[in-house]
């Protein structure tokens, strides 16, 4: 099918990429559908938002334990859809239960404030905004719509939810799970279509009061400008380039060991990468001999396999885009394992010594590649790491606490880690500086970002 067909046909063919085969087909959303959807839930908006918060919280709590249930189909079927290790996809599926558990508690939290003033009293209220569209990426599908669903339901709004093209199925299926979970028909609809054009009419239409996006810094920025017609609310949870800076002084075995999963993971496609490891110039070569081994054990493979580590790209186009980060005379140091034959496959791949202005340490490439940056000491590590136009995670191994602390507090970027390479919690904010987005998802400051503030002044005398 050539691409003008692809974009006429209603129908949506869905690609399993360790296959290549074709694993679904759901009707594909255009203008129509999306102004349906956004109808439905203006429509629904009213007896969402006046609804009594324990009972908003008692159908949050009813949709989680609805989702756990279906987490076994949901991890499989987000697996094979975006060629991630099913073990990775049924953390992610608990992570996502998690989420809505959270937010659930967000309803009989939205507290306000009052203030004396003179002749009466100002109260401030949290009122929902409306109906928000939530427009998400391929690479964790249900993890990130939840993301945004959950804090934008718990607030009072009802949603407008689209997937990626690639990677619809399991929003479809959230779609499913909440009607049947009893929450009311038209607060959470569901629109499988293309950004151009299902997207694009999210972001412009008058009825839509917000968007939160999460997906890549040259779309976010096309979103802002498509928002700015109609003032709409906007947060953005963009690309990034994320340093990963290993001092001399640390665990170098541990640090060697924590590298691979945190640039490697869901095969490189992940926002929060480390793909720039900065290493003190005199640690690089035990650093890399560690490295090496690390990589030569990743398991990459059929991602339903229980022991696979490492699944392959979405798409052919992904594939294409990578594979020109490394073309033949590229520093390759450590290349690891890939399957042959059909499915989108790209071995693990460590480059080093890169400079940060070389195109592969300067550019997301949102694969399995990561480059190895030397540095010469702690100023350098801090200018190197914030010489980029992002700023979303990172990491420092250290150990030497006050070294640790002033590194973290010097890297301008959202979300760091000491001497670990986890960036992601439910209770605790995630988001970037820079050109890696505005506002923050999860923890608590999540929900005011579903909200506006109303200030009612009683007169009392
Ligand atoms: P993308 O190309 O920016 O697409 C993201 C979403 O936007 C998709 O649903 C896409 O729809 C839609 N879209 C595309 N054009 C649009 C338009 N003109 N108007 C409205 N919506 C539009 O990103 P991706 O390729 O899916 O994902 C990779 C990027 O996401 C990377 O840059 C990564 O860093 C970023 N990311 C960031 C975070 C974070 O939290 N900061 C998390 C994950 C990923 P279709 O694809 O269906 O056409
Ligand atoms: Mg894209």
């Amino acid at each position: 099918m050539t691409t003008q067909e692809a974009e006429r046909s209603s129908e949506l063919k869905v690609v399993e990429p360790a296959t290549e085969q074709v694993m679904a087909a759901v009707p594909r959303a255009g203008i129509e559908e999306t102004d349906a959807a956004i109808d439905r839930a203006r429509r629904a908006f009213g007896g969402w938002r006046s609804m009594a918060p324990g009972d908003r919280s008692a159908m949050l709590h009813r949709l989680a334990d609805a989702i756990e249930e279906r987490q076994g189909d949901l991890a499989t079927l987000e697996s094979r859809n975006a060629g991630k290790p099913i073990t990775d996809a049924r953390g992610e599926m608990q992570m996502v239960v998690q989420t809505f558990r959270y937010y659930a508690a967000g309803p009989e939290r939205l507290l306000g404030q009052t203030i004396p003033v003179a002749g009466g009293v100002n109260m401030t209220f949290r009122e929902p905004l409306g109906v928000v569209g939530l427009i998400v990426p391929w690479n964790f599908p249900l993890t990130i719509a939840s993301w945004k669903v959950a804090p934008a339901l718990a607030a009072g709004n009802t949603v407008v939810l689209k997937p990626a093209e690639l990677t619809p199925l399991t929003a479809l299926e959230l779609e499913r799970i909440a009607l049947d979970a009893g929450l009311p028909e038209g607060v959470v609809n569901v629109i499988a279509g293309p950004g151009s054009v299902a997207g694009k009419r999210l972001v412009e239409h008058p009825d839509v009061a917000k968007i939160a996006f999460t997906g890549s810094t040259e779309v976010g920025r096309g979103i802002a400008q498509g928002a700015a017609g109609t003032i709409k609310r906007v947060t953005l949870e963009l690309g990034g380039k994320s340093a990963n800076v290993i001092f001399a002084d640390a665990d170098l075995e541990r640090a060697a060991a924590a590298a691979p999963p945190a640039v490697f993971g869901n095969a490189g496609q992940d926002c929060c990468a480390r793909s720039r490891i900065l290493v003190e110039r005199s640690a690089v070569d035990p650093f890399l001999e560690h490295l090496e081994e690390e990589v030569a054990s990743l398991r990459v493979g059929d991602p339903l396999d229980d022991s696979t580590q490492m699944g392959p790209l979405i798409s052919a186009d992904q594939l294409e885009a990578v594979s020109s980060y490394v073309p033949d005379d590229a520093p390759v140091a450590i290349r690891g394992h890939a399957p042959d034959g059909r499915g989108y496959w790209f071995p693990p791949t460590v480059l080093a010594p890169v400079s940060n202005s070389d195109r592969a340490a300067a550019e997301e490439i949102f694969g399995p590649v990561a480059c190895v940056i030397p540095f010469d000491d702690e100023a350098d590590a801090v200018r190197i790491a914030n010489d980029t136009i992002y700023g979303l995670s990172g990491s420092i191994w250290t150990r030497d606490g006050g070294k640790a602390l002033r590194t973290a507090r010097a890297i301008e970027t959202g979300v760091l880690s000491i001497n670990s390479n986890t960036s992601v919690r439910v209770s605790t904010p995630f988001g970037g500086f820079k050109q890696s987005g505005v506002g923050r998802e999860l923890g608590p400051d999540a929900l005011e970002h579903y909200t506006e503030v109303k200030n009612v002044y009683y007169a009392t005398d």
